[in-house]
């Protein structure tokens, strides 16, 4: 038996419910990880709210765990019992032990504790196919990032820097400002009190980003486009706070033949190949120190309803990570 989050009907956090089930053995391809910590996720919200559909009732929310093998199925190479493994995938991961297809597993390396990679995988491999291959950032970009002091946020923003931008911030309050500051950014904007796209003007002395990494949706469209150069990029990456509505095409045409794109992890990272290499850089800026993981709460996984209540309630900072 094992301590597993089950929701039986979607809706608000309190659908979340902390239940004892027996875990069958590993099938063929999959193994057992005993979860060391868990990664607390927006995505997570959508799925327990029923705003991206479930497979099927009841379901076990959460993409991201760390923790070691304790089962191996049949025919599963490359790994063996006692590793240390992470992952940032498919359901399921609200649970003290739990199964999964070695396919999405990667082996951590020594230096990189499990709650640390809880709080890194799904941010941190988000964070990377968007600064490196969705809109290659390069040394002398500008580019926006709204919820700047969120989990991918803050990383975004370390990783940017690294690579030579100049990062503006968007933030919903002063703390979360200096938080984004202390990452890189090089301004911030109270986007809840100001208007982001004067701001950006005024910043960039009117030559605007290259790029704009947009995670909030609904409340921030379409004044992101006002943010971006002719020719550049917007990447609309996740909905806070709710989607965007169809829009006509000819607007992209309007504020300066813009690309835009709308990308998620699970396309990115569906090639094994991509996701160890993905993987690799990941663990290589956090390892040489370049991206420190915002690790800001680390909570028992029994308190999991008010996790999700602070996530949506704009309360949190960086990255939650749940302890089974
Ligand atoms: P965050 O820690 O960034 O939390 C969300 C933040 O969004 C809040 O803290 C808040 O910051 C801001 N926000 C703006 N409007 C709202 C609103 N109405 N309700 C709640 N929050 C709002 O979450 P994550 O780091 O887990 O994820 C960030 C985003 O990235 C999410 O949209 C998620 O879906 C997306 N994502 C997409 C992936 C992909 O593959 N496409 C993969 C991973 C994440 P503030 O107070 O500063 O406004």
């Amino acid at each position: 038996m094992t301590k597993t989050v089950r929701v039986y009907e979607v809706g608000g956090p309190e659908v979340m419910r902390i239940e004892d089930i027996e875990v069958p053995p590993p099938a063929r391809g999959e193994v057992l990880v005993r979860n060391h910590a868990i990664g607390v996720n927006f995505i997570d919200t959508y799925f327990r709210s029923g705003a991206y559909l479930v497979p099927s009732l009841p379901f076990t929310p959460g993409n991201e765990g760390a923790g070691e093998i304790i089962g191996l199925g049949a025919g599963v190479k490359n790994f063996k019992l006692g590793d240390r493994v992470a992952y940032a995938a498919t359901l399921g991961a609200y649970a003290r032990e739990r199964l999964i297809d070695a396919n999405w597993l990667v082996k951590l390396p020594k230096g990189i504790s499990f709650e640390t990679a809880a709080a890194m995988m799904l941010k941190g491999l988000t964070a990377q196919f968007l600064l490196r291959r969705t809109f290659r950032v390069k040394a002398g970009d500008t580019i926006l990032v709204h919820a700047a002091a969120g989990g991918v946020g803050l990383i975004l923003c370390q990783w940017a820097k690294a690579l030579g931008a100049s990062v503006i911030g968007t933030v919903g309050s002063p703390e979360k400002a200096t938080l984004a500051k202390k990452a890189g950014a090089k301004h911030t904007i109270l986007y809840r009190e100001e208007d982001f796209a004067a701001r950006v003007k005024e910043m960039t002395k009117g030559k605007l980003c290259d790029v704009v990494y947009d995670s909030v949706g609904k409340m921030t469209f379409p004044a992101s486009l006002d943010c971006i150069r002719p020719l550049g990029m917007f990447v609309s990456f996740g909905s806070a706070s709710g989607p965007i509505e169809a829009f006509n095409l000819g607007l992209l045409l309007a504020k300066g033949s813009l690309f835009a794109t709308r990308p998620s992890l699970s396309t990115y990272s569906a090639k094994r190949a991509d996701l160890e290499k993905m993987a690799r850089d990941l663990f290589r800026v956090v390892t040489s120190g370049a991206v420190k993981i915002p690790l800001h709460r680390t909570v028992p996984l029994a308190d999991v309803v008010d996790a999700h209540r602070a996530l949506e309630g704009r309360e949190t900072t960086g990255a939650t990570v749940l302890i089974p």
